[in-house]
């Protein structure tokens, strides 16, 4: 096929194989958020790029380098979404839904774009879902956004294979004089750091502790350490928050080199993280951001959110064989039809079963065929059950119902029998 005419690199389409297990995940967390008492936002994939400059900030990668840009019709400069937390501060912030200190605790779902080097795990169109909490200052509700995410992988049976890494950047005034500290102790061995980190140190410092480079690492053994320049309240919210994981039993892992990507988190920032992906070991990650919102021109407003990435957990359910077996089974019974006549018979009997049976997945034949093929396209449907519906049960007003995965021997059911005697054999959802 010509290059126009494929998708474009790192954009992926998510075939019918697949969906079945997004549709299961995605349900999985709505339904734990909903029970959390966090509300669905929705925003536009399409922000003006200003908005990602000011808010995620003009030094990270993702403004730096991996943002997709273009200028619409207008001249305006427009930017496919590349996290979440932006529009989101600039919605609430748009409809005044945190103003007087209104709480809100709202979370979203969504493609997010970021012009990457595409591998497993990592791609240019991926998804994510995320919360955000506005206008709660406590550790306690920094527990709860982990607290809910740990009770998530119980759900998906994922919870032994990811570990919860922890970090405490502090109000932005203990981090900005931790800054300068750094700063000065990198600048004495600059000549040790790699490339990467020397832009750093001018531009994002804090960037340089997560640095891969072996010799820059070296040099960072030595180095002030955040936790040393902590002020009291960002020591104490810290300490609420490890108390109360604590209390839930949720093992964490302190690492004072976690900064986090963006610029604007301060205080808490967490990573769940897993070896059982190569590189692309982060599944979710969040923290808080005090200032952000002040930042965009709003009123003081703390907030506190986390985005987990969907590849990454549909792959990791993938590795560890956790799918759910009841989601490879789309349709209970498949109806053959044989003949014009029963074909019209079929067609107004099904929708009669729709209208008694709601959740049944019942799939009627299409596009006619033998006895064999019908029957061949029945089981190939995974259907529990096949019903048959030929010129003999026409002119007995019956239908032939047989089990497809070895339950017993066919049996003629009346029309009118039928959709109580299916109601009897089959689980609905
Ligand atoms: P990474 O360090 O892996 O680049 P990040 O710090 O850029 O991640 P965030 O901006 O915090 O990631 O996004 C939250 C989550 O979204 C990540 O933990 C990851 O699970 C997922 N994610 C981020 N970028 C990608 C991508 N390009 N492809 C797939 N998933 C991604
Ligand atoms: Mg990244």
């Amino acid at each position: 096929m010509s290059k126009s005419l494929q998708a474009i690199r790192g954009m992926n389409d998510i075939l019918p194989e697949q969906t079945p297990l997004w549709r299961y995940f995605e349900a999985t967390v709505a339904r734990l958020l909903d029970n959390y008492g966090y509300k669905q936002i929705r925003m536009p994939i399409v922000e003006f790029t200003e908005l990602f400059k000011r808010s995620i900030g003009e030094v990270t990668d993702i403004v730096e380098k991996e943002m997709y840009t273009f200028e619409d019709r207008n001249g305006d400069s427009l930017t496919l979404r590349p996290e979440g937390t932006a529009a989101c501060v600039r919605a609430v912030l748009e409809h005044g839904i945190t103003g007087g200190g209104q709480t809100q605790k709202l979370w979203y779902i969504g493609p997010m774009f970021r012009h990457e080097r595409p591998q497993k795990g990592r791609y240019r169109q991926f998804h994510q879902i995320g919360c955000e909490v506005f206008n709660l200052d406590g550790p306690d509700i920094d527990a709860e956004l982990i607290v809910l995410t740990w009770r998530l992988w119980g759900q998906l049976g994922i919870r032994d294979a990811v570990k919860l890494e922890l970090n405490s950047l502090g109000t932005s005034e203990s981090r900005g004089r931790y800054r300068e500290a750094l700063v000065e102790f990198l600048s004495a061995h600059l000549d040790k750091l790699d490339e990467d980190s020397q832009r750093r140190l001018k531009t994002n410092p804090l960037r340089v502790l997560d640095t891969k480079n072996a010799d820059t690492q070296a040099v960072l053994v030595d180095a002030p350490k955040m936790a040393d320049y902590l002020d009291d309240e960002s020591r104490t919210h810290f300490e609420g928050l490890k108390a109360r994981l604590d209390a839930a039993g949720i093992p964490y892992v302190i690492n004072p080199k976690l900064v986090r990507g963006l610029d604007y988190y301060s205080k808490t920032v967490f990573e769940w993280v897993t070896d059982k992906l190569g590189a692309q070991g982060t599944v979710c990650a969040g923290g808080r951001y005090d200032g952000l919102v002040e930042q965009m021109g709003g009123k003081p407003t703390t907030g506190v959110g986390f985005a987990m990435g969907i590849e990454r957990l549909i792959l990791l359910l993938e590795t560890l064989e956790q799918i759910p077996e009841e989601i490879s089974r789309q349709v209970d019974v498949y109806l053959c039809a044989f003949g014009e006549a029963a074909e019209l018979a079929a067609l107004t009997l099904s929708e009669k079963v729709r209208d008694q049976l709601p959740n049944l997945r019942l799939q009627i034949n299409a596009g006619a065929g033998s006895f064999k093929s019908q029957f061949k396209k029945a089981d190939k449907s995974g259907a529990l059950y096949a019903l048959i519906l030929g010129d003999d049960e026409l002119a007995q007003q019956v239908v032939g119902f047989k089990p497809l995965r070895g339950q017993g021997e066919q049996q003629s059911i009346a029309f009118d029998a039928l959709a109580a005697h299916l109601a009897t054999c089959i689980v609905q959802g």
